[in-house]
């Protein structure tokens, strides 16, 4: 079911003024990032809630991020389609603003069909080239309605549906520890990986993990087991809080080494400290990573730009 004739053309941003397109596919940034030997940087954010939320990273977090130049950034999208508006808004504020790439996610799990679509339409009309195509988890919050009549249940059918849509680059999720939710192993949960990159997906970026054996141990499996050619960027997550680590490590099912939980928990409750050691753990992380081949980083950086900007700082990555 392609984009059709009776669909607003989407509207024309970043366009410079000898006619390159700023806002690009990402799947042709990671083509050309290829070609000439360059790691993709590529920074996340979520919608934020309150109106001091946007002053701080429109005001704050994107100038900062903006003098380093990322390839592009994604806006998450809340559980159940609770940040659907919210999501399209902040991406193409930050497409208008800044004319850089930026991606927005979308999730399939509690939406319908006619939401997906609308979703879809509407970025494509406000010029969002890039859609992070996911399941989603099951909103645990019950005042969000879930209509899941006609919807997708796995994020492959969610791809294949943007693919046939056509006009964007397509993103999606790897998970180099196995998703939590599969019980059947790890090589089930990349096979399945492997669907929706047939399904259409360009790219992948992962969880956040910490032991870089677990990413390339995934990667080396997806090329060589697999077939898979696409490019497959980790994750990171800077730790800026040894309580909050815990927490999204429990959720997520990726596994704090020993070592690190050890090296946390001497830091305590300085703040400072932590955030730190966080950088220097991830600058390592990342370092190593790269001179392992991996085709970028993808910083989760909770809207924040300090750990960001210092990890591509000491990696000599952008100016
Ligand atoms: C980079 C990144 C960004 C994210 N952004 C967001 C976000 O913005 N908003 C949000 O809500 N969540 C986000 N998530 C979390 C994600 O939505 C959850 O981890 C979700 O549980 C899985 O999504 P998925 O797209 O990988 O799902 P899927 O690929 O559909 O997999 C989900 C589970 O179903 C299993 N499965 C897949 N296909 C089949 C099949 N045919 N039969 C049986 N089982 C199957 C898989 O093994 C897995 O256990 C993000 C995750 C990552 C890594």
């Amino acid at each position: 079911m392609p984009f059709t004739a009776d669909q607003p053309p989407p509207r024309q941003i970043g366009t410079t003024k000898t006619g390159k397109k700023s806002i690009r596919l990402i799947g042709d940034i990671y083509k050309e990032r290829l070609r000439t030997g360059q790691p993709v940087v590529s920074i996340e954010f979520f919608p934020p809630k309150t109106p001091s939320g946007d002053t701080r990273l429109f005001d704050h977090t994107l100038p900062a991020l903006q003098r380093l130049a990322p390839d592009f950034y994604s806006v998450t999208y809340g559980a159940g389609g609770s940040t659907r508006d919210k999501t399209l808004e902040v991406v193409d504020r930050i497409q208008q603003e800044h004319q850089t790439t930026t991606m927005a996610h979308l999730t399939c799990i509690s939406s319908s069909l006619a939401q997906i679509k609308h979703y879809l339409f509407e970025a494509r009309q406000r010029g969002i080239r890039n859609i992070l195509a996911l399941r989603g988890d099951p909103p645990q919050d019950s005042s969000i309605s879930a209509d899941t009549s006609k919807s997708f249940e796995y994020a492959f059918q969610l791809v294949s549906f943007i693919k046939q849509l056509g006009g964007f680059s397509i993103g999606t999720a790897g998970f180099p520890e196995s998703h939590v939710a599969c019980d059947q192993g790890k090589h089930v949960d990349w096979q399945r990986l492997k669907v929706k990159i047939e399904a259409g997906a360009d790219f992948v970026l992962t969880q956040l993990f910490f032991n870089n054996d677990d990413y390339f141990i995934f990667r080396d499996y997806l090329v060589n087991t697999l077939g898979v050619e696409v490019p497959i960027t980790p994750g990171l997550l800077p730790i800026q809080s040894t309580k909050q680590i815990k927490r999204f490590t429990a959720l997520c099912g990726a596994t704090l080494p020993a070592s690190l939980l050890t090296k946390l928990e001497k830091l305590g409750d300085d703040t400072t400290a932590v955030s730190e050691f966080g950088i220097e753990f991830a600058s390592r992380q990342s370092e190593a990573l790269i001179a392992g081949g991996a085709p970028g980083l993808h910083i989760y950086s909770l809207n924040k730009p300090d750990a960001a900007s210092q990890i591509l700082k000491n990696l000599s990555l952008r100016a």
